[in-house]
């Protein structure tokens, strides 16, 4: 899988973003206030809805000219730290696991059980890494790539996740 990359300029930022449904780069253009905005509330995510305009029609299973969503996930450093391409309204089960099952057979899927607002960081109710993780933890995201859209490792996830569900916060949804 091809890199992503993002180039930075004073207002704006050009992203190529990895579609594996079209199985090429997207290019996107954000900017930087958005983004900015977007990270106050913890994490940064450009929702994208295309189609690939020049499918190969000599393959059946090419499907990417059927209109598809990607979500972006970028960085406060403007770089993008996740990607997910799906079709309809919002990812399967199957599409969330399909790249991160575990060695058991298992997928772990985080999803905040309670709307948390931005006051809970500047009441000390949570720190600012576990308000940003739990913005990532809408369902969609696996511990694993929840961990890698934070940039963190998954074993500090496993162990924030703990805390979090012991707040009753968080639940830990298990599929095999
Ligand atoms: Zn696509």
């Amino acid at each position: 899988m091809p890199e992503n990359k993002v180039k930075k300029y004073f207002r704006l930022i050009e992203a190529w973003a990895w579609c594996d449904i079209c199985d090429d780069m997207i290019a996107l253009r954000i900017n930087k206030e958005e983004i900015i905005d977007g990270l106050k509330m913890g994490i940064y995510m450009k929702e994208y809805k295309h189609s690939n305009q020049s499918p190969d029609v000599e393959d059946p299973d090419d499907v990417s000219g059927n209109e598809h969503t990607i979500y972006v996930y970028i960085n406060d450093n403007y770089d993008i730290t996740g990607v997910k391409a799906f079709f309809g309204e919002s990812p399967t089960t199957e599409e969330i696991g399909a790249q991160t099952i575990q060695e058991g057979g298992e997928v772990r899927i985080p999803i905040v059980v309670k709307e948390i607002p931005p006051m809970a960081v500047q009441f000390g109710m949570l720190n600012k890494d576990q308000f940003k993780v739990l913005k990532i933890c809408d369902g969609m995201n696996t511990i694993e790539q929840v961990a890698s859209i934070a940039q963190m490792s998954v074993k500090d996830i496993e162990k924030m996740m703990e805390q979090l569900r012991k707040k009753g916060l968080v639940k830990v949804i298990k599929r095999t």
